[in-house]
């Protein structure tokens, strides 16, 4: 829950955007978004307690959240401690690489400690949103990494983003395209429900806001188209994006716009939330982090386990390497965006080179062929 300065209530403002068209892809995969999915988790989440930084219900939740990614088969998951006030949590981060730019991220995030209560929509209902979001995604290609995380501490003061942004960020030099925030997303019943706050960057530095207002508006454009929803544009303030943007990241995020009375409250529990509006919000955002990261269809019928074919140096210059670890290769077709083949070789050994030396600076499909098996892989040529 944020407090909000009052005196900037007044100048929320509707917008109100032409839905587009759904890319049939995306929407094929936000018709998977399940209610009882998001409900069953949403009520688990809340059944562990008050969460606070070293509570035992802070353990539980996280272990729990751990096992459930798990048991989706992810397998890339992070513990990262975070201390405060003589207390110690965690956060949990939940890497899942990208085809095309493995070492850029999008951030996919909300807190999942609470103060005073459950914590059913603060932030029961964004934790929720990300793992129904992290669910469906499991085995979908995307050509941007995607980090998960659920942060601790926020409700003591962005402790769990700020130490994360601190430890992670800034030493490894993390390359993130975009932080996507979600926090307090859980309705209130018996209103009517039907509009979701997108937040954009309005605060200092100011050389990341207009990159977050683009986002921001292609994320209101992906809530009414996927959600389903009216969308509100307001600024982003007091949740675990501000750590992100202190550092020149790009953010945007979600929050509730029938403001809830009930978090940091022990209110805040289920029966106050309106589940038809999360499950609303989780299809807008799982639209929304389709676009940001760029899930792509796979077009084989038997798709190769692309994980295991290994294709480097990507951007490539002169050549590129292929290892196919252990698949057996018949046919290899080099072929530009319109399908044309530009290159086509036959390989018995599953260790070889592709000579790219000749071509232009572009996007190309490598098709590597293995009897009835097919797997489509892009590569970028980029000369030096
Ligand atoms: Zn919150």
């Amino acid at each position: 829950m944020k407090l909000i300065p009052f005196i900037l209530v007044g100048f929320l403002f509707s917008i109100s955007v032409q839905a587009q068209l759904p890319n049939v892809f995306y929407q094929s995969l936000v018709d998977q978004v399940s209610y009882t999915e998001v409900e069953e988790n949403l009520t688990e989440l809340a059944g562990f307690g008050e969460k606070t930084l070293g509570s035992a219900a802070e353990e539980n939740a996280l272990n729990w959240m751990k096992d459930l990614y798990q048991s989706w088969g992810y397998t890339d998951i992070e513990l990262h401690e975070v201390n405060a006030y003589g207390q110690s949590g965690y956060n949990l981060i939940v890497t899942k690489t990208g085809t095309l730019y493995p070492d850029t991220y999008i951030i996919v995030d909300g807190h999942y400690d609470t103060v005073n209560g459950p914590g059913a929509n603060d932030n029961g209902s964004g934790t929720a949103v990300i793992l129904e979001t992290a669910r469906i995604l499991k085995d979908i290609s995307t050509e941007y990494s995607i980090k998960f995380i659920h942060f601790t501490a926020e409700e003591w003061g962005l402790f769990g983003s700020y130490q994360y942004v601190e430890d992670i960020v800034i030493p490894q030099n993390l390359d993130i395209r975009l932080v996507f925030n979600i926090d307090q997303v859980g309705g209130v019943a018996g209103q009517i429900n039907d509009t979701i706050t997108c937040e954009q960057d309005e605060s200092s530095p100011h050389h990341n806001n207009s990159e977050s207002a683009a986002y921001t508006n292609d994320l209101m454009n992906y809530m009414e188209t996927y959600g389903g929803l009216f969308t509100d544009l307001s600024y982003a303030y007091g949740s675990d994006y501000v750590p992100f943007q202190e550092e020149g990241f790009v953010i945007t995020g979600i929050y509730e716009y029938n403001v809830s009375p009930y978090p940091h409250t022990p209110q805040d529990t289920l029966e106050n939330l309106d589940f038809e509006f999360i499950h609303k919000v989780a299809k807008g955002t799982l639209g929304a982090v389709c676009h940001f990261a760029q899930a792509t269809e796979t077009m084989g019928i038997h798709e190769i386990d692309s994980s295991k074919i290994k294709i480097f140096p990507n951007p490539a210059d002169r050549f590129i390497q292929v290892n196919t670890q252990g698949n057996e290769i018949q046919n290899v077709q080099l072929m530009d965006l319109s399908g044309r083949i530009l290159l086509e070789e036959k390989f018995q050994q599953n260790d070889f080179q592709i000579n790219t030396s000749g071509l232009a600076d572009g996007i190309y499909i490598l098709k590597i062929s293995n009897g009835n098996s097919v797997s489509n892989q892009k590569i970028i040529v980029q000369h030096k």
